[in-house]
Formats: C-alpha cells, structure tokens, sequence
C-alpha cells in the first residue's frame, strides 16, 4: 500500500503494552479491497499480536433513521461473517462504548472520515488512546492532500492533479491471513443475528421506512458492479443523463458507506475495458474527478455544506436576487410530500422517498427548485440539505453537499443575470421535455 494513504495522527508512546490492534471501522464497511483493515493485520503480525475490528454503532448521528440504520446494519452482519472466515473479531458496541477499547490496544487505525461531525469523531479516538493511532484513506483513489494542497474551485482544475497521479493509486490490496486469529479472544461484542434485534436496542427514528430495492453490504456491492459493467457501462457516455434510463452503477449508497471503495470499481472496469474507452473516461469524470473534488471541498472549506461555504459571487447574486416575487412557496412538509404544482420535481421527490436515491439529472433539477420556491436561498440550502440526508442513503455524504452546492453556484460560472437565481445557472422544465426518456421516468415516479 502506498504511505501516503496513511496519517499518523498519535505517534509511538507506549506501543506494544497493550493486548491487540485494534481497527474502527468507521467509514469502509468492507472486509476486501480496505486498505486499513490490512494495515492493521500487517502491523498486528508483525507485533505478534491479534487484530480485532471494532464497530461503533452510534445512535445520535444526523438522521438515525431506520432507512440508513438497516442498510448499514445489513452490510454490517455480513461485515461480521467475512471477517470470522478470516478469524478476525467484529466487537460491535454502542456509541462511545469501545473507548475503554481503545486504551487497552497496542495500535489504533482508523478510516479517514471527511465531514466535520465525523471529524470530530475521531478526535475523541485520538484523546483517548495511549498508543499509536493511524488513519488510513481508503475510500478515495488519490489521498486528498496529495492531489492538491489548496482548496480547488472548479472540475476543470482538480481534474489534470487527480489524473495525473491515478494509476499509481489504483493499487491491489491483497487480502493477509493473521498469524494470531482473534476470534477467541474475551472481549465482549453487542452480536444479534438479526438486523431486528440491533434495530430493538438502539434509539431508530421509524418515520423514514427503509427501502427494499436496495439492500446493505459489499456482497450486493460487487453484485451491482458487476451488472453496470457487464450491461451498462457500454452506453454510460450516452445515456447517464437520460432520467428514463437505467445507465449509470447506482453504487453510491455503497460508495457512500464504503462497502466498495473507488478503486475496486475502477479495477473492475479496467479489466474489461481500455483506459481510453469514452465510457470508462465519463466514469472516471464522475468517480473520481467530481468525488474527489467533493473531499477536496470537504477537508478545505470550513463552511462546505453550508450557505456560507458557498462562493461570494453566488452567495451575493442570490442575496440580491432574495427579494424577487416567487409564484409559488411551499413549505417543508408539502415539499416532503412531493405535494408542489410540477409533476416533474413532484416524481424526483417520489424517487428519492421511495428508493433513497435520484437520478442526477432529476437532483439537480430537483435543487434549483428549491430556490425558485422557498423565501430566501438559505432556506432553500438548508431544505436541500435536509431532505437529501434523511431520506438519501447516500446522504451525508461529501458529494451530497457538493452537489447542493453546485445547484447554488459552487464549482460553476456565473451565467447571465434572471429572476431569483440571479448570475446562478436555472435549470428549467423546457431542459427536461427534451430528454428522452423523461416521460418514462414520469410514469416510474408518478
Ligand atoms: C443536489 C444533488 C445532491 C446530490 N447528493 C448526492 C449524495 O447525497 N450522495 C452521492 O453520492 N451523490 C450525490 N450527488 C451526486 C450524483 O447525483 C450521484 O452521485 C449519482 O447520481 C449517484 O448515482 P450512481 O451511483 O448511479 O452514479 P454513477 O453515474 O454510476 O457514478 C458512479 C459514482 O461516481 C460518483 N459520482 C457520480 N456523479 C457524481 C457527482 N456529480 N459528484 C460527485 N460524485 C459523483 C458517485 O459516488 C457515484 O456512485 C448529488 C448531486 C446533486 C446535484
């Protein structure tokens, strides 16, 4: 693995006292394919230790809805038996409940998580550990600060840095069988059988219900990906941005939970197609230069996710423009009952109750709504933000406040000066009459 994955976040001081390695799975709920889990195993042989993997399961987190729960909670349980086929020990615990963990451990890695809150997170780890504590940053293709040590504006010039540093990040993780197993190890876990029996002892707000079609765990991962590449891939290029069509991977709530990383994908892909096939450069523009760009935005902007994190162009021209008569406002409730007079972001609504996600085209129309339809852009933000995390199980993601942020201006130009949106680019219904497809998504949504 390459070191420039790894961050050093507690150096060496009491190292080698205590009984096990232990790795937080915090952000790469995968057992293959993560590079923390096997830089844990590597370091626990060479300590002559036993690794376990602690998962912290917290109840407070931004919308701890039943919806987000299960499908973590799905992925978490075959987590639990891929790692014992290895004879590692899962120990699930509730909120902060590992910390005494921590202490007794003779190293500490961790995920690299990207947004303040689960920032803030890893802190306590740090504070509390009395040994070496690494983060390791496996769900991205290109360590953030090694594509760029500055926060970069647009695609356009985070673009050629991520690019020209990939193939030498796109590297294997072989999977290492620990010398000392740690199944039997006496330290206790929270283990049910059932995603029912997790869901009966932590504190799940029921009002979001959770989605069928789409089920947790790297399992249904792999599965997915191996359906995009073999039957989609060949038309991403011509068809992703066609609402009616089923083109593009739908990975993202995997992504966003790490139950696949990037690399993974892009291995996979490159196994079957040429670097230079138009599809794999339109995935590549989507996986990696617009992700990228969001954990670029996410590690050096300390307002990203926020309307003051936006650009001061934006933020002026909409300011200016907040006064302009609206036709219609709506509140957060008929804006969540998908309950407005446009059919067309009434279906976008509907998708993203109804299955976690939105097509790209339709989230982004589904934004710039917003702003048409609320008293002032901030509240719009603020609505976009709110309804993407609770209902998107890809939500709270990096990429989901990029592209909020970009509907509000972010990582765009100025275009020429309208009603409400101001210099911000409108997206308007005449754009999605001319898909194809948009009828179909209609009738799928309706
Ligand atoms: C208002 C708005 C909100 C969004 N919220 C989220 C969100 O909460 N979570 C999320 O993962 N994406 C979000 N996106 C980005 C994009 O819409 C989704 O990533 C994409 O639709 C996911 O579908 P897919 O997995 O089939 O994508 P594919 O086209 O198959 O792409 C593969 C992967 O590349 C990444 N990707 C694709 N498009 C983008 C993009 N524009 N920006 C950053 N990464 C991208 C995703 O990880 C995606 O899973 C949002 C976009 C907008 C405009």
């Amino acid at each position: 693995m390459r070191v420039e994955r790894l961050h050093v976040l507690r150096a060496d001081q009491e190292a080698n006292r205590g009984e096990f390695v232990t790795y937080v799975v915090y952000a790469s709920h995968r057992s293959v394919h993560n590079y923390a889990l096997e830089y844990a195993i590597h370091a626990a042989n060479a300590l002559g230790k036993p690794a376990i993997v602690v998962f912290p399961l917290i109840e407070r987190k931004p919308h701890p809805n039943l919806r987000r729960f299960r499908f973590m909670l799905e992925g978490l349980l075959k987590l639990r038996g891929s790692l014992e086929g290895r004879g590692i020990k899962l120990v699930v615990r509730k909120n902060f409940d590992f910390l005494p963990l921590i202490r007794e451990s003779c190293l500490v890695v961790l995920d690299r998580p990207y947004l303040a809150h689960q920032r803030r997170y890893i802190d306590e780890i740090v504070k509390g550990s009395e040994s070496r504590v690494v983060m390791v940053e496996g769900d991205v293709t290109v360590p953030v600060e090694v594509v760029s040590p500055r926060p970069e504006p647009y695609a356009r010039t985070i673009r050629p840095k991520v690019l020209r540093k990939l193939d030498v990040f796109l590297e294997d993780v072989p999977a290492l069988a620990p010398k000392t197993p740690s199944l039997d190890l006496d330290v206790t876990s929270w283990d049910e059988d059932t995603v029912e029996g997790y869901v009966r002892g932590i504190e799940v707000d029921h009002t979001v219900d959770a989605v069928d079609r789409l089920v947790g765990g790297e399992d249904e991962a792999l599965r997915r990906l191996r359906t995009f590449v073999g039957e989609r891939l060949p038309f991403y290029s011509e068809r992703r941005s066609d609402p009616g069509a089923v083109a593009t991977s739908e990975l993202s709530p995997y992504l966003r939970w790490g139950m696949i990383s990037p690399v993974q994908v892009l291995r996979e892909v490159l196994k079957h197609y040429a670097l230079n096939d138009v599809n794999v450069q339109t995935l590549i523009n989507e996986l990696v230069v617009w992700r990228e760009l969001a954990r670029n935005a996410a590690v050096y902007n300390p307002d990203f996710g926020k309307f003051e994190g936006l650009p001061l162009w934006a933020r002026s021209t909409l300011e200016d423009h907040a006064g302009d008569r609206r036709e219609h406002i709506y509140s957060l409730r008929e804006l969540e009952r998908a309950q407005t007079h446009d059919r067309y972001w009434n279906a976008a609504q509907r998708e993203l109750l109804s299955t976690g996600k939105v097509h790209n085209y339709m989230r982004m129309y589904w934004c710039k709504k917003l702003i048409e339809w609320t008293e002032t852009p901030q509240r719009a933000f603020e609505y976009a933000v709110y309804l993407n995390d609770r209902y998107g199980l890809d939500g709270l993601d990096p990429n989901s406040y990029l592209g909020i942020s970009w509907c509000f201006g972010a990582f765009d130009r100025p275009f020429f000066e309208s009603k409400i949106y101001g210099k911000v680019r409108r997206m308007t219904e005449e754009s999605l009459k001319r898909k194809s497809g948009i009828q179909l998504y209609l009738s799928r949504y309706s």
